[in-house]
């Protein structure tokens, strides 16, 4: 046989390494951003057409290049960053692996203008797929400039995996949201198509915070300052009464870097255990810093990931830090849990070696099975919807007898129930098992439904149908709600405006919304974590699955007005429920597709004895 070894040329090889490199818009915004902070900017600009697809242009006034350095910053590890590998273990830059800008000028349209503040004139280069188009010099101001555009212009499979503009931006938005925290002491503008979003001016910490997430969360800061030989711990987390629906508001850095790493993530979440009720999440913003030499940052291309010499002693220091100011600041005893409510000493008067957590498992935990065990909580009173009952616009039936049920559990019940040849009467009631689920004997066995998943179901359909057949009705609020809405949270509102209004909300203005009217079936004092909920489901990666809006809406709406675990529930409202989860078309699954009853047959108890 012949050799059939070839080296690829440069172009295809950089075509394949941006494939790391550069996934959407948003990993251009970063590395670009990245490249403008390493040159020591102050005043960084983004602009950016139809979230990134068209245009990214980074405009800074940092050091500038040379024009051979100009041309040579597009080759292939090709970075002034670091000269030895040892560099590695002690970098001050965002960047160091030289490949950024190579990957984005093998599959974009790019021009770079740059100019040291020496120099005269400054130097124009254009970029097309990996090849130089244009050479020469221009008139600039000092620093750096760069347009990337038409990503991916010449791998149309790329082009066309990149989610809808809305999904893009928001990654976009997640980016220079990093950046942005991590460098308060920088300005930052952002301008998509042509309306300038962000403007944020050089301050400390918190102002930075607030330009970002807006003037709601000013008071809602909680500032953690722990130092220890191991690690320095700064910044804020968020009150429980600011906590989310989902991890949007979540952020840690480590020297200055955002990270991603769950382990960690889970200390600060654990801190705030007794405070927070099950889907809320705390806010944070938290920036660790740590001997370079202690961590391994090399481990990931896009650089989220990082490896800590000694993470058990990192995680304790974090968990305890946390508590620590939440006892300081009198979080932790304003509210009522039960638990015992220790909030730890102060690891910088301790002065101690750190302890590893111990992290508790359940071997039995199957997440295939139907029914998994989990703890219950009583949800505090701050978080705990007050729910009007399990009738929510929905027609009450509580007058209702046993027989009646069982009817209905003949009639409209799944194959699986049916299964268990339900008799004509059945004298036992049902009752609640740790306020989790509702457990109803059957001819031949025991029937399990799951509370809260149950009800979810329930709201669902009807909510569903409700919007299928005509426009909802609204009730006019007495007082206007003006919503303080971040940047993400008003593109959420816009992508479902049209179905809102469908369903009977009403909103005035488009910078400061302002909530006129609300569905009929929303009781008043739910709006406020209605919406949370809406915009936490639009917002989330999973929401590209859901059919429409229609379905997104009606799965968000079902979740906060659901009845919640821990909710003790009358005899007639326990009947109540398993009445209308029987009456629904796919009484079996949660509009999240999970389990919302299981069987166990007398066969089963039988085996076990
Ligand atoms: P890295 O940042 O990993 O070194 P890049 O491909 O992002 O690799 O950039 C290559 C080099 O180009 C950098 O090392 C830097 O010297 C130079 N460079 C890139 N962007 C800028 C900028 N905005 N201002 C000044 N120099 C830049
Ligand atoms: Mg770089």
């Amino acid at each position: 046989m012949t050799d059939c070894i070839k080296l690829l040329p440069d172009h295809v090889a950089n075509q394949i390494a941006a494939g790391e490199v550069v996934q959407r818009p948003a990993s251009v915004v970063k590395e670009l951003l990245e490249n403008a902070i390493d040159a020591k900017a102050t005043i960084i600009q983004l602009v950016v057409k139809d979230s990134g697809k068209s245009l990214i242009q980074v405009i800074d006034n940092g050091t500038g290049m040379s024009p051979t350095d100009a041309r040579l910053s597009f080759e292939r590890h090709a970075t002034s960053k670091i000269t030895t590998a040892n560099d590695l273990f002690n970098l001050s830059t965002k960047g160091f692996r030289g490949e950024a800008l190579a990957s984005i000028g093998a599959v974009a349209q790019v021009e770079l203008k740059t100019k040291r503040p020496a120099d005269e004139v400054g130097c124009l280069i254009k970029m097309e797929g990996s090849k130089v188009i244009d050479q020469g010099v221009t008139t600039c101001s000092t620093g750096t400039s760069v347009s990337v555009k038409n990503l991916f212009f010449n791998i149309p499979a790329r082009r066309n995996f990149l989610k809808s503009d809305a999904v893009e931006f928001r990654h976009i938005l997640d980016e220079f949201h990093r950046v942005a925290l991590a460098h308060e002491q920088l300005k930052f503008v952002l301008t998509h198509n042509n309306t300038e979003l962000f403007h944020l001016p050089e301050g400390n910490l918190k102002q930075r915070i607030v330009g970002i997430f807006g003037q709601k969360i000013n008071d809602k800061l909680v500032p953690i300052n722990e130092d220890t030989d191991l690690v320095e711990v700064s910044g804020f987390v968020g009150k429980p009464s600011h906590a989310k629906r989902s991890r949007s508001e979540q952020f840690l850095f480590v020297n200055n870097r955002y990270i991603k790493n769950a382990y960690l993530g889970h200390a600060v979440e654990n801190a705030f255990e007794g405070l927070l009720a099950a889907p809320l999440r705390p806010s944070y913003f938290l920036f660790l810093k740590v001997d370079p030499h202690s961590i391994d940052i090399n481990i990931h291309p896009t650089k989220t990931e990082i490896k800590f010499e000694d993470d058990h002693s990192i995680y304790a220091i974090l968990r305890a830090a946390v508590k620590h100011s939440l006892g300081q600041y009198q979080i932790a005893p304003v509210l009522d849990f039960d638990g015992d409510v220790d909030l730890g000493p102060s690891y910088g008067q301790m002065k101690q070696g750190a302890q590893a957590p111990e992290v508790s498992f359940d071997g039995q935990f199957n997440p295939f099975k139907a029914t998994q065990k989990g703890s219950s909580y009583t949800p505090n009173k701050a978080t705990n919807p007050n729910w009007e009952g399990l009738y929510i616009g929905l027609q009450s039936s509580s007058n209702s007898n046993d027989d009646h049920h069982l009817e209905q559990f003949e009639d409209r019940t799944s194959s699986q129930l049916a299964a268990f040849d339900a008799p004509e009467q059945i004298q036992s009631k049902c009752f609640q098992l740790h306020r989790k689920y509702i457990v109803k004997p059957l001819n031949k066995g025991l029937l399990f439904v799951h509370q809260n998943r149950a009800h979810q179901r329930v709201l669902y359909e009807d909510i569903l149908h409700k919007l299928s057949d005509s426009k909802g009705h609204s009730q006019q609020l007495l007082f206007p709600l003006t919503l303080d809405l971040n940047q993400r949270e008003q593109l959420a509102l816009k992508e479902l405006k049209d179905t809102l209004d469908h369903i009977g909300f009403q909103f005035e203005g488009d910078h400061d919304v302002v909530l006129t009217g609300i569905p009929t079936m929303v009781p008043e004092s739910e709006v406020g974590s209605v919406l949370d909920q809406l915009i936490e489901t639009a917002n989330s990666e999973i929401s590209g699955q859901h059919f429409s809006q229609s379905d997104l809406l009606a799965t968000a709406l079902s979740k906060s007005l659901s009845v919640p675990t821990g909710k003790a529930l009358s005899q007639e409202e326990q009947i109540d429920l398993l009445d209308k989860l029987f009456a629904c078309q796919a009484p079996n699954v949660s509009p999240d597709q999970k389990p919302t009853f299981s069987t166990w047959s007398l066969d089963d108890i039988d085996q076990s004895f």
